[in-house]
C-alpha cells in the first residue's frame, strides 16, 4: 500500500529553537495513526506543518508523492489534508450552522450533501444548529471542530488532542464516531494525551519526544512495550 501523506526528514523551527528535529512518518490510505509523546514534544508543530500552517525550514511533506510543503494553507485544504485543532477555534458568536458553512471548501452543490453527512454523523449538532457555538457544551464543541474538519471533505483528518478537556463519556462518545468515519474510509491521524485510547483506536503509532521520533509500530505492540507502559500508561 503506497502512502497518502508521507513527512521526510522534517524540521521546524521557531525562531532558531528547532522543535521538530527530522521527523520522518508515513500514513496509508485507510489507516488510522497515533502520535503520542509528552506535553512540549512537538506533536502540534509537527501536524500543523503537515497542514501548512506553520512552514518547516527542512524535509519534505508529501501527498500521494506530491510535494505540498511549500504549498499554502488554503491550497493544502484543498487536496483534502485537513487540521481539527485542540484549541477547536470555533467562532463563539456564530452558530452551529454558520461554523460548518466555514469549512466547506466544496462547491456550492455539494455543500448541503455534505452538511447532511455532517448532521447525521453528529445528531446533537443537529439539534443545536441554531444555537451559537459558544454556549455549547465541550464535546458538543468538539463535535463541531470536527464537523466543520469533514465538511472541506478531508482525505486525511490531522486530529490534535481531540478529548482535551472532555469527560470520559464525551471521549468514548467521540472515539465511536471517529471509529465510524473510520469505517467509511477517512484516514486518520491523531495526537493524543490519552494514550491507552489513542492506541486502541489506532493500528499504528508513532511516539514523538523531544521533537524526535523515539519508537514506533503497531499500535498493539506498543500497548505491550514496557516502556511505553512506564512513561504513557502508568505502569509501575
Ligand atoms: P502539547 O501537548 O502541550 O500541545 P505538543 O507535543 O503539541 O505539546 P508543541 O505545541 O508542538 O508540542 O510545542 C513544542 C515546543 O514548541 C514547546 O516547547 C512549545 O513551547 C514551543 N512552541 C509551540 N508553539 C510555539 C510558538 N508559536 N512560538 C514559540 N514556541 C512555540
Amino acid at each position: 500500500m503506497s502512502a497518502l501523506v508521507e513527512v521526510a526528514e522534517l524540521e521546524v523551527a521557531y525562531g532558531d529553537i528547532a522543535v521538530v528535529k527530522g521527523v520522518s512518518l508515513e500514513v496509508r490510505e485507510g489507516e488510522a495513526v497515533a502520535v503520542i509523546g509528552p506535553n512540549g514534544a512537538g506533536k502540534t508543530t509537527l501536524f500543523k506543518a503537515i497542514a501548512g500552517v506553520v512552514r518547516s525550514r527542512r524535509g519534505a511533506v508529501r501527498l500521494h508523492g506530491e510535494r505540498i510543503d511549500a504549498l499554502r494553507h488554503y491550497e493544502i485544504v484543498r487536496r483534502g489534508v485537513v487540521y481539527v485543532p485542540a484549541e477547536r477555534e470555533l467562532f463563539p458568536q456564530m452558530s452551529v450552522l454558520e461554523n460548518l458553512e466555514l469549512g466547506a471548501y466544496a462547491s456550492y452543490a455539494s455543500r448541503s450533501e455534505r452538511m447532511r453527512f455532517v448532521l447525521d454523523l453528529f445528531p446533537r449538532l443537529r439539534e443545536r444548529r441554531k444555537q451559537l457555538a459558544g454556549t455549547l457544551s465541550g464535546g458538543e464543541q468538539q463535535m463541531l471542530a470536527i464537523g466543520r474538519g469533514l465538511m472541506a471533505r478531508p482525505r486525511i483528518l490531522l486530529l490534535d488532542e481531540p478529548s482535551t478537556g472532555l469527560a470520559p463519556f464525551f471521549v468514548k462518545e467521540m472515539y465511536r464516531q471517529l471509529a465510524r468515519l473510520k469505517q467509511e474510509g477517512l484516514t486518520i491521524l491523531l495526537a493524543e494525551q490519552q494514550v491507552p485510547h489513542a492506541l486502541a483506536f489506532t493500528e499504528r503509532a508513532y511516539v514523538l519526544e523531544n521533537g524526535r521520533i523515539r519508537l514506533s509500530g503497531a499500535s498493539r505492540d506498543l500497548l505491550g512495550d514496557p516502556e511505553v507502559q512506564r512513561s504513557y500508561l502508568g505502569v509501575a
